[in-house]
């Protein structure tokens, strides 16, 4: 790890102006310290916030306020979450393990960095991390990369389980930045590779994500999260679905549906929600409207079978949802 300089701002003003070139917001530090001991970051300043007032979690009749700075596991412990918006309490307890969850923060999380294995080497070209360097996935090893989302420059997937839950509940963020406050759709916030994936989202120099917030959406309650891993815990994605389903007289009034694992942004589907919209709430209606999940993508060699993948998560979700 190389030397640094280390700030604690007393306020998110000081915090957003101490902010300078080649300087980092350290938080709960899950991501960053480990992406500094390999060197894939380098920064020359990290500016503490974490006592910054950025906490809480709030339900009022307009939604769901959560602060940045919240750990992923009290967020996902707390009753007004569970009870009213199941898939962001689910998504949050299939992520990482027990002990990251009490220290990363919710604003840290939709931060994270991919988890391609080309990115985290700094012995081998990515042009995420060294722009123009090349991207070795695409003929390399890819088993674990995106098929929606993709360009000739990068095939990573997005790694939160918590932004595609948000993403469906139609979640923004506050971003704060010295002169500035701005509230971004989180759809809106995260960007696809196209030619730069070294720009991954919306975010500014010194800007912070200080708070999320969810509106009121009162078929959360039925809302779920399905994770498909390698293994049943401790590992990332490769494919989820986090579904809400407002089903009424045994037809689907309305629905959500966004995709893990296998995009290089979280991954909403209007296409499969505009199905489901009208259809009796039955296995039949779930695989069909599911025909269209993998549309417009491109597998790689490893990968092909994420395309199958993602139709049966998204049915295992929405059978899981219409029985809540
Ligand atoms: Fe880098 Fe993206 Fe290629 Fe991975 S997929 S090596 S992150 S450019």
């Amino acid at each position: 790890m190389r030397t640094f300089t280390y700030k604690v701002p007393s306020s998110i003003r000081q915090a957003t102006s101490d902010f300078g070139q080649s300087s980092d917001f350290l938080a709960g530090g899950t991501t960053l310290i480990d992406l500094m001991k390999l060197e894939v970051m380098t920064p020359s300043q990290l500016v503490d916030i974490n006592r910054l007032p950025m906490r809480g979690i709030e339900l009022a009749s307009d939604g769901l306020r959560i602060g940045a700075l919240e750990k992923m596991s009290d967020v996902a412990e707390n009753q007004e979450v569970v009870a009213n918006y199941p898939v962001i309490s689910q998504a949050l307890l299939k992520s990482a393990s027990a002990q990251l969850r009490n220290m990363a923060s919710m604003g840290g999380n939709l931060l994270q960095r991919t988890r391609c294995g080309y990115f985290r080497d700094v012995s081998t070209p990515c042009n995420k991390r060294q722009p123009g360097s090349g991207c070795p996935a695409i003929d390399g090893w890819n088993r674990t990369h995106a098929i929606l989302g993709t360009s000739s420059s990068c095939v990573a997937t997005h790694p939160s389980d918590l932004a595609v839950a948000l993403v469906a509940l139609d979640a923004s963020i506050l971003l704060q930045s010295e002169n500035n406050n701005r509230l971004m759709k989180l759809d809106d916030f995260y960007q696809v590779p196209g030619e730069t994936p070294d720009k991954e989202n919306q975010l500014r120099p010194g800007e912070l994500i200080t708070e999320i917030v969810v509106p009121r959406l009162d078929f959360a309650q039925r809302s779920t999260y399905v994770k498909v891993r390698d293994r049943e815990s401790y590992e990332f994605a490769l494919c989820s679905a986090a579904v809400a389903l407002d089903i009424r007289d045994s037809r689907i009034a309305d629905a959500r549906v966004a995709a893990g694992g296998v995009a290089t942004v979280p991954w909403r589907l209007p296409a499969v929600e505009a199905a489901l919209r009208g259809a009796p709430a039955t296995v039949e209606s779930f695989e069909a409207a599911t025909e269209v999940a993998a549309d417009g993508a491109k597998p790689l060699r490893d990968n092909g079978f994420k395309v199958s993948l993602l139709k049966r998560t998204i049915v295992r979700a929405l059978l899981e949802g219409s029985r809540l």
